[in-house]
């Protein structure tokens, strides 16, 4: 699974998070999430600037572009006999 930034369509309230400043992910277990964090897309803060905003765009080209290169790098099997 890849993390990726979530840019609000306008400065306000972070569209990732909805404003709580933390970020939780992976499976419930007995009603709490296993992983939880600070929210990068706002940075904790809960709410996203203009600039936040184009930072988060940014992330995320950034990111596809790695991930479009490991797609098309030649890689070993993983099956084996
Ligand atoms: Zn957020």
């Amino acid at each position: 699974m890849y993390d990726m930034a979530v840019p609000n369509d306008k400065p306000g309230v972070c569209a990732k998070c909805k404003g709580s400043g933390v970020y939780s992910w992976g499976a419930s277990v007995n009603g709490k999430m296993q992983h939880s964090g600070p929210c990068h897309s706002c940075r904790g803060t809960g709410k996203q600037s203009r600039r936040q905003i184009m930072r988060n765009q940014t992330y995320n080209r950034h990111k596809l572009n790695e991930l479009a290169g490991a797609w098309l790098a030649p890689r070993d099997t993983e099956e084996r006999d």
